[in-house]
């Protein structure tokens, strides 16, 4: 529906959730991976500064979707306060242009629509990597991000069970509680113990140091990497990558502030051993060849995946008449 004549629409957090589900989150990042393997769709370089109040990183990713003509930034940080004032401590707003005129079309409210659209990744990875077969899901990650994770990935094959493990163990019944929901068996389990049981792995925290050794895991098994989006952060050993064959959604940010950094710096692949998803999604990457191959995505997070699902998001509500318009 063409915004023209009425305005800026306006989608608050609380229509995101109603119009943005799983399967749209999960098209619009399927298409926009695809989009930037095609060089059809760019992100520009990403801002993130201390802005030396209130502890806050603040920032902004922008990029250009040439195929889906989305144009837009998204920006806001971290400011860890918040909780303390019952406010959740990631903030962040969409701003979609028209890409003809550079008009302000949408302003779209993007603390659910991260967590979607993150989730989403994950499972796009899953449904393009993971062996068919894949019958136990290994949730390393307890916090705010690992349910929407958990309940993306579990449509995405026939999974009868769920592994986890958390550095901070009170925090498991956030996972449990889904899996409950469910109907899927849910067991507390040794980081090796997870290696050993699970096919497909996420991995979800805000580690600094690697959680899983390649030693503990199993050949064939599937492991989305998450939470690594920082320099210095990690959650897997290097040597794993180099043993597992290499995806991610952005090369440039793999290798800088993805998890693939710390075998990129210390000579265990090379960035030629990094192959970005959406050729898996195009077909012009084979993905997976083997039953045995373990392959590894990099789920850096990228400006385009937030403007994709915000995008999503004001069309929806748009045509359902669920955004408010004003003009500007
Ligand atoms: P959260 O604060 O709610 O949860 C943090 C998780 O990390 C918890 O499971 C916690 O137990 C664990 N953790 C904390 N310190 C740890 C340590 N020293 N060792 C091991 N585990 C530790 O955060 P969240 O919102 O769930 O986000 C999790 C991570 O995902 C963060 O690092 C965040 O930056 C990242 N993230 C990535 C993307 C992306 O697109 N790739 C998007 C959003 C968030």
């Amino acid at each position: 529906m063409s915004t023209e004549n009425k305005g800026v629409s306006i989608v608050s957090e609380k229509t995101c959730q109603a119009v943005v589900g799983r399967p749209e989150a999960f098209t619009a990042v399927e298409n926009v991976f695809a989009a930037m393997a095609k060089n059809s769709a760019y992100n520009f370089p990403v801002v993130r500064e201390a802005i030396g109040h209130a502890d806050a990183l603040y920032g902004f990713k922008s990029g250009f979707d040439r195929d889906g003509m989305v144009l837009g930034v998204k920006a806001g940080g971290y400011w860890p306060g918040n909780a303390q004032q019952g406010i959740t401590n990631h903030q962040s707003t969409v701003i979609l242009f028209d890409p003809d005129t550079g008009k302000i079309k949408s302003l779209v409210g993007g603390n659910y629509l991260t967590a979607v659209r993150t989730a989403a990744s994950s499972a796009v990875s899953i449904a393009h990597l993971a062996r068919k077969d894949s019958k136990v899901l290994g949730m390393v990650g307890a916090g705010h991000q690992s349910t929407f994770q958990l309940r993306a990935a579990v449509e995405q094959r026939d999974f009868e069970k769920v592994v986890a493990w958390n550095f901070h163990p009170d925090m498991l019944p956030n996972l449990e509680k889904v899996c409950v929901e469910l109907g899927l068996p849910f067991e507390a389990v040794s980081r090796e113990e997870l290696g050993a049981q699970a096919d497909v792995i996420i991995t979800i925290t805000s580690a600094f140091e690697s959680l899983m050794q390649k030693d503990w895991i199993k050949p064939g098994t599937h492991i989305a990497c998450m939470g690594t989006d920082t320099k210095g952060k990690q959650e897997v050993d290097a040597d794993l990558l180099a043993a597992a064959t290499v995806f991610t959604d952005e090369v440039a940010q793999s290798i800088s502030l993805g998890e693939a950094q710390h075998a990129i710096e210390s000579g265990l692949i090379q960035i030629s051993d990094i192959t970005p998803i959406g050729e898996v999604i195009n077909g012009t990457h084979q993905g997976r060849t083997s039953e045995d191959e373990i392959t590894l995505f990099d789920g850096t997070g990228v400006g385009l995946q937030d403007l994709a699902v915000a995008s999503a998001a004001a069309d929806l509500a748009e045509a359902q008449g669920k955004a408010n318009f004003i003009d500007l």
